[in-house]
């Protein structure tokens, strides 16, 4: 079981104080919601445990599987075992999603590479390691609800706010990460893609993947369900509980916690 430990995290991005002593452990299986008002620091905290260089780490660290990342590449990170979804995943012309998963898979699975000897052993091998791979991916797309036709078109381009969403959580699927961040993977869905994606997240989260599920609404909180709910405030996790927490926030707004502070 890994892992992913915050230790008093400070963040600063360009000189400004952004995150101010977060302290969070997320074990394997487990579902963490982080909920926060915009501009609260919810992204920033994502793009720091991945090791985004514009997130500047001032005090405090993230320990994962026992071990201290803060000086790890974000390359180095994924293949451990994290796992970013984008709040606003980029398009990438000229790349199909099909080749954006296998490069992907390939890059975490064998950092070896693959092998690069054009001998028609090696071109068979390859040929049937791709004719694998697919059947891997045309299952997961399945099971996520999207056109296998989607496989050849290039990644996130003219996809669809519920499309792109969707190819987030077919990455994680394919990439089977110990710990998933899912950036506000909720915003700009409908309530089918909604459904769509959250069915997808509670196939794979089992007794595997921990999630940390960062969202602004307690919406996406009915379709997945969090063992743990964080509220973070200006850069701090003020409040913890359990699923109660968040519907108290839908019913109450932020606001209530703000005046408890001020108490
Ligand atoms: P949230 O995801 O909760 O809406 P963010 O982490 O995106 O919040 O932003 C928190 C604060 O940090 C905001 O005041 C934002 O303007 C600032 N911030 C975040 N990223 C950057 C950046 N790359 N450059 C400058 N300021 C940033
Ligand atoms: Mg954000």
């Amino acid at each position: 079981m890994k892992t992913l430990e915050i230790r008093n995290l400070h963040v600063a991005v360009e000189g400004k104080e952004i995150l101010k002593g977060i302290d969070l452990t997320i074990r394997q299986g487990e579902v963490h919601a982080v909920m926060g008002p915009n501009g609260s620091g919810k992204s920033t905290l994502s793009y720091t445990i991945m090791g985004h260089p514009k997130y500047q780490i001032t005090e405090g660290e993230i320990i994962f599987d026992g071990k201290s990342i803060t000086g790890m590449s974000p390359d180095q990170r994924a293949r451990l075992g994290l796992f970013l979804a984008f709040q606003y995943p980029h398009e990438v012309p000229g790349v199909s999603l099909f080749n954006f998963l296998r490069n992907a898979y390939v890059s975490l699975k064998s950092p070896e590479g693959l092998p690069n000897q054009n001998t028609p052993e090696n071109r068979a091998k390859e040929l049937q390691s791709i004719k694998e791979f697919r059947q891997f991916v045309q299952e997961k797309m399945k099971l996520l609800n999207i056109p296998e036709d989607m496989m050849k078109r290039y990644l996130n381009e003219g996809f669809s706010g519920g499309e792109k969403k969707r190819c987030e959580i077919l990455q994680l699927a394919v990439l089977q990460p110990a710990i998933a961040i899912l950036d506000e993977t909720d915003s700009g869905l409908d309530i089918d893609a909604l459904k769509t994606v959250s069915e997808g997240v509670n196939a794979l989260s089992g007794s595997e993947m921990g999630i940390l599920l960062i969202t602004h609404y307690n919406r996406i909180l009915k379709y997945i369900r969090p063992d743990f709910v964080h509220v973070l405030m200006n850069g701090k996790i003020v409040k913890s509980g359990t699923q109660a927490l968040a519907l108290e926030l839908e019913e109450k707004g932020y606001d209530f916690i703000r005046n408890e502070i001020a108490a």
